[in-house]
């Protein structure tokens, strides 16, 4: 077999990336998207897809690229997966589709993410198949990946779908999470106007549990799917916390994403830090980190209790981090906060690595009297998130887990009949294709619920 090295996809220049949310990542240009799909060795068992949890025909659409034919390769994707652009951007396939590439067993697997993309953005915009109607509407909650997904399928079945949010604009983390030099807005834009020409129909504005509740939803329509996420940070409970200039990482993501305060022009209030310290290292830590490099920080340091080895974040994510002039600060976390308004400095404790804990991950162990100052004027905390409670506290019949997110069954089934749910809201915070999974099978579980309920097609 020839040996075929990986493309690797063009770049912003390093100066730009600094100071602008211009896109990082430029994907494949023709040529290289051409000789890359050549890499494709097309197995017969094509063990990619097994990785893929929206199941994408893999080999299907890059033989159409191989033949040029990116509009080919998106309608192949567009059977099962409604956000190509999106996952091609922000999906973690280093773990998922390409750890079962053949090809990753010698010069390193073929990009499918990065060929998903290319078709994404080059593939226009083919026309989907749909089913004829079948008389049933069902309640979407929560426009993220999971509820559009859910949406995009039960609208290909012929159900009338409408999707309620209580944001202003529908996507979820996709628009108030990830920044727009890693997925620029107006895409997501894109493949969520998709649903609508699938007629999809959204409400925006609409905080199920407040404006409008469950049992309503639940009158109103044939079957309910809940994807509202885990959007609720959490904190580190450590003195001096309350002090002005410390926010979470998801506040401080939705001023700059959603409500645009990056721009010049923009009203919305949000702090500039000079010294910036982030706390945690997952993708959104990362994404806080290489935010406040745009927004203008001088040093901008990445606290984090355990090592290099065991950090959450993508690999490419940290690359970028560290290219960006981001700090790592490593087996260390904040003991207090300090300042008198506003805050000054943090304390943090060395820590090393113990056992493996329930994670599989060594525990970090604080080393006694190894106490440090690191001076800031913002300290942004980015520890991860978990469902809010507030559909909950609306409808005292919907059973949650000790951990606060959503009870279901293997079918994704609520304790009310009728509701179902998937996403973050389920199992805690994850990922954007995982949820798309759970949006996918919860529609599945929803038609043949609703089949089992004798609901007559009137056509
Ligand atoms: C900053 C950041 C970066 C990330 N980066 C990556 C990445 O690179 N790759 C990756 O795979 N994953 C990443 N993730 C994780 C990924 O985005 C989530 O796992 C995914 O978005 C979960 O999808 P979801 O549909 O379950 O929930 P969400 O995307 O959270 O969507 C839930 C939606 O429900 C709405 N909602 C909540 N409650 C109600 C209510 N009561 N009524 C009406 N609407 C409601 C919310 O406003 C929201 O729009 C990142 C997350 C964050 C925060």
């Amino acid at each position: 077999m020839p040996k075929m090295e990986r493309q690797h996809p063009l770049e912003l220049e390093l100066e730009l990336r600094r100071t602008t949310f211009s896109e990082v990542s430029g994907g494949f240009d023709p040529a290289r998207a051409r000789l890359e799909a050549d890499r494709c060795l097309n197995c017969k068992n094509a063990p990619c897809r097994r990785g893929c949890p929206v199941g994408v025909d893999i080999p299907g659409f890059i033989r159409k690229l191989k033949e040029g034919d990116a509009e080919g390769a998106l309608s192949v994707i567009k059977q099962t997966n409604n956000l190509p652009a999106v996952c091609g951007r922000v999906c973690p396939q280093e773990h998922q589709c390409e750890a079962l590439c053949v090809r990753g067993r010698m010069e390193g697997p073929v990009a499918i993410g990065t060929l998903e993309r290319y078709a994404a953005d080059h593939g226009g915009n083919p026309k989907e198949a749909t089913q004829k109607p079948n008389g049933r509407k069902v309640a979407v909650v929560g426009s993220g990946p999971a509820g559009l997904t859910c949406a995009a399928d039960l609208a290909k079945a012929g159900t009338a779908v409408t999707v309620f949010e209580n944001l202003h604009r529908p996507g979820g983390v996709l628009v108030y999470g990830i920044p727009e030099f890693r997925l620029p807005k107006d895409l997501v834009q894109r493949e969520i106007e998709g649903l609508t020409d699938l007629g999809v129909t959204f409400r925006l504005n609409t905080v199920a549990g407040k404006t409008v509740t469950l049992e309503q939803l639940r009158r109103d329509f044939d079957a309910v799917f809940l994807g509202t996420g885990a959007g609720l940070p959490m904190f580190l409970n450590i003195p001096g916390e309350n002090l002005n200039g410390v926010c979470s990482a998801n506040e401080y993501l939705t001023r700059i994403n959603l409500m645009k305060a990056y721009l010049p022009d923009a009203v919305t209030p949000v702090q500039r830090g000079k010294q910036v310290i982030v706390v945690g290292a997952g993708n959104v830590a990362m994404d806080a980190a290489r935010t406040a490099v745009r927004m203008g920080a001088e040093r901008v340091t990445v606290v984090y209790r355990r090592g290099r080895e065991e950090m959450p974040a993508r690999r490419e994510e940290v690359r970028h981090a560290e290219e960006e002039g981001v700090v790592f600060c490593l087996l260390s976390n904040p003991v207090e906060v300090l300042g008198r308004d506003h805050v000054e400095a943090v304390r943090c404790i060395r820590m090393e690595l113990g056992e493996p804990d329930a994670s599989g991950r060594r525990r970090p162990v604080p080393v006694p009297g190894s106490e440090f100052e690191i001076p800031c004027d913002m300290l942004i905390v980015s520890l991860g998130t978990v469902p809010n409670p507030m559909l909950k506290e609306g409808c005292l019949d919907l059973a949650v887990t000790p951990k606060g997110t959503l009870e279901v069954d293997d079918d994704l089934a609520t304790s009310l009949p009728g509701v179902f749910a998937g996403g973050d809201a389920v199992t805690g915070a994850a990922t954007v294709i995982l949820a798309m999974g759970a949006g996918k099978k919860a529609a599945q579980s929803i038609l043949r619920w609703l089949d089992a309920q004798g609901q007559s097609d009137p056509a």
